[in-house]
């Protein structure tokens, strides 16, 4: 029987990344220096953090009967992850082209694929590797009615529940929401979701606060360079962002989430987990890349020791 100390259920996709010196008009071709695939999807990114971690990690998602199917499965068991509970949709795998501008902004298309047909009946399917879970992670890459069927059993279970309600989603269902242990949202999913200003701290805390007085029970909103918010209706912390050089820091927000629910299946409580997640966060925008910025736990415990 599968034990995992973090279950993922959510995407992944194959980031298909186009260098363009500039965006093609519509029946144009053009030429573009440069290309590369990297492995994404927000459910993949933050199950890779918390396996580099060291956790034992099952993945629950869909990927399509193709070739990037096939690499993704590859790229889990390289990562250790078990994908026992990887299913074969029958749309494509996830992709996300991806156009990076000379002024490295981002232009991004992407296309759910497989990921859109993870249904509730997959969830039933694989019902032993979620009772034995000792965490579970959700993201909005997957369908709402999965995340909802997800909640349910994870509740049934007793098993907690984060919740990254990335893309934000303004039809998200508080009454759901309010039943996750964890709710994580950045700055923008929080103003998306609570329709009230969020660009400087006080408005971030005055947003949080809103949604516990709601009934969700923890808030923790990433803050980019400006770190991370925990509020619950008994306490608010503010942990700093550590001062590092960032290069790149796509794939920090999964990074951050990964490596929190690894540190609370591992024990730590809620303020450790929360502010090992930050430091480890940290590392990643060191690098380049979104899962090959990930550290090892032996990399990471080298660099704070
Ligand atoms: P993305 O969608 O790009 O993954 P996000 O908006 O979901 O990002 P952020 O809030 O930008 O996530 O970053 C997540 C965490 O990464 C932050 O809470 C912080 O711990 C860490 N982090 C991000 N940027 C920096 C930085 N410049 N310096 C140090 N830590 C950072």
């Amino acid at each position: 029987m599968i034990k995992s100390d973090v279950l993922i259920i959510g995407s992944n996709m194959m980031d298909l990344i186009t260098y363009i010196d500039r965006m093609p008009i519509e029946g144009e071709t053009v030429e573009a220096p440069d290309f590369e695939m990297g492995f994404g999807g927000k459910g993949a990114n933050q199950a890779v953090a918390a396996a580099r971690l060291g956790s034992r990690v099952s993945m629950i998602t869909k990927v399509g009967n193709d070739a990037f199917g096939q690499q993704q499965l590859t790229n889990f068991k390289d990562n250790k992850i078990d994908v026992s509970g990887v299913g074969i949709g029958t749309k494509s795998s996830g992709v996300a082209p991806i156009f990076v501008s000379k002024s490295s902004n981002n232009s991004i298309i992407i296309i759910k694929g497989a990921n859109n047909e993870l249904t509730p009946d997959d969830l039933q399917a694989n019902i032993e590797i979620i009772k034995n879970a000792k965490i579970i992670v959700l993201e909005n890459e997957i369908p709402l009615e999965t995340n909802y069927a997800a909640i349910d059993l994870a509740q049934e279970f007793g098993i907690p529940i984060l919740l990254n309600p990335a893309p934000a989603r303004k039809d998200l269902d508080l009454e759901y929401v309010k039943k996750v242990d964890y709710f994580a949202p950045n700055e923008t999913e929080l103003a998306t979701l609570t329709g009230l200003p969020a660009s400087n701290l006080d408005e971030i805390k005055v947003a949080a606060h809103d949604m516990v007085s709601l009934g969700v029970k923890h808030m923790i909103v990433t803050l980019g360079s400006r770190g991370v918010l925990s509020v619950t209706d008994q306490d608010e912390q503010l942990i700093n962002a550590l001062k590092v050089d960032a290069v790149d820091t796509t794939g920090a927000g999964d990074s951050i989430i990964g490596a929190f629910a690894h540190y609370l299946a591992e024990g730590k409580n809620e303020l450790d987990a929360l502010n090992l997640a930050n430091q480890y966060a940290a590392m990643t925008v060191t690098r380049r890349g979104t899962q090959k910025s990930y550290p090892t736990k032996a990399e990471v415990e080298a660099h704070y020791q």
